[in-house]
């Protein structure tokens, strides 16, 4: 996927990360940059895009992120304009909640604030971006997979060397930071070193669902909707906690939210243990533990329960304008969700815009 660019190109913007947020802030820079002599190039760590998105898109399926909320307009704007179709999130019926050894069955009216998923699953968000951006824009736009940076050095010549694990390097003019700032504290060495007020700003601003690990349970029927259950259940009496619908037209799952460490057995059991028999036959177990996954989550990562919210100390850039930081969890608003990322991304695309534009 990596391309080389004409030789009259004169910006050269680095976007580290291609999640939501880097593809988000790419996609916007086009848009901005229209027609100024400029090339990106995105690079990802993990041979695939999307970050903490990640379907199992035939099955409308998700193992990272699955909803997006009514409040979260940026997202959903996105949706439309890449005409990504939607499935409403299925709710109906009655809910279960375990304690001791009793399951009580609550009706509990709207559960998820009127959340959708997406076609294909929230991966075909970064699918439908990579994919317009390779192909509307091949001379200004490079994804380079397979990519890990481990260093960035700030040159007295006001270019920025960006250093990847296999040795190589990248000279760039700008470079967006769109990588959960916890990660790259403790992964990439910065030189000159961050202001050490910045650096326990970023690091205390929690990389959401770091150390969630998430399971799908395929059935041949979705058995809880005959029986008039919704699909939502919650227990803390077991490793597998959190139980949601996960349905449509192409399976019928069942996804549940799990501590990290849990096994596929753990997540069969406690479901036959809340939802009873019919649940102990899977067609198909699907399961990411998020906590293992180097890319996303740094070794002091335990963030399940809070957002970051982060402070406008982390939104400004440094090195003059050079360096930013442009992932969800340095949004000003719904940070840690798809929504904070694509506002990031739209704001650093917007701001160094007018840097570059108004040079
Ligand atoms: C299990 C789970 C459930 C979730 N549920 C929801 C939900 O329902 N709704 C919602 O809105 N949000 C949800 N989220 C959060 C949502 O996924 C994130 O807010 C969003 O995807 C963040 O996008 P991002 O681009 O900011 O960061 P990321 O998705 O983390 O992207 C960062 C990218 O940087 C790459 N990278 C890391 N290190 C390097 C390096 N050294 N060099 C180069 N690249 C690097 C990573 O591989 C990754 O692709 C969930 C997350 C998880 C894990």
């Amino acid at each position: 996927m990596h391309r080389e660019f004409a030789s009259n190109s004169s910006c050269h913007i680095v976007i580290i990360g291609a999640g939501v947020a880097g593809l988000a802030c790419a996609r916007y820079l086009t848009h901005s940059l229209k027609n100024k002599s400029y090339k990106i190039t995105i690079l990802e760590a993990r041979d695939r895009v999307g970050g903490r998105t990640l379907s199992i898109p035939e099955l409308n399926l998700d193992l990272g992120a699955s909803w997006i909320f009514s409040p979260h307009t940026a997202a959903l704007s996105l949706v439309r304009e890449l005409n990504i179709g939607t499935i409403d999130q299925y709710e109906d019926g009655i809910s279960l909640m375990k304690s001791g050894s009793d399951v009580r069955r609550m009706h509990l009216g709207e559960i998820h604030n009127g959340a959708i998923r997406l076609k294909g699953g929230s991966g075909s968000l970064c699918a439908t971006l990579l994919n317009e951006l390779t192909t509307k824009n091949q001379t200004t736009v490079a994804v380079q997979l397979n990519s890990p940076v481990i260093s960035i050095t700030y040159e007295t010549n006001q270019k920025i060397n960006i250093e990847l694990r296999d040795k190589k390097s990248i000279v760039g003019d700008y470079v967006v930071l769109a990588l959960p700032p916890k990660l790259f504290i403790s992964t990439i060495k910065i030189t000159p070193q961050l202001p050490k007020s910045l650096i326990e700003e970023l690091n205390d601003c929690d990389t959401w669902m770091a150390s969630t690990c998430k399971a799908i349970l395929q059935y041949e029927r979705a058995w809880w909707k005959d029986q008039k259950l919704s699909g939502f259940a919650v227990s803390r009496q077991s490793n597998a906690q959190e139980w949601h619908d996960a349905s449509s037209d192409t399976c019928n799952a069942l996804f549940v939210f799990c501590l990290p460490g849990t096994t596929k057995q753990q997540v069969i059991d406690a479901t036959v243990k809340i939802f009873g028999n019919e649940a102990t036959i899977p067609t198909a177990v699907h399961m990411v533990d998020w906590s293992n996954e180097r890319f996303t989550s740094g070794s002091t990562d335990h963030s399940f329960g809070g957002h970051a919210h982060a402070s406008n100390i982390c939104r400004q850039s440094q090195w003059n304008g050079r360096l930013w930081f442009g992932n969800s969890e340095v949004s000003n608003a719904h940070g840690g969700f798809i929504e904070g990322a694509v506002r990031r991304g739209a704001q650093v695309a917007n701001q160094l815009t007018e840097l570059i534009v108004g040079k």
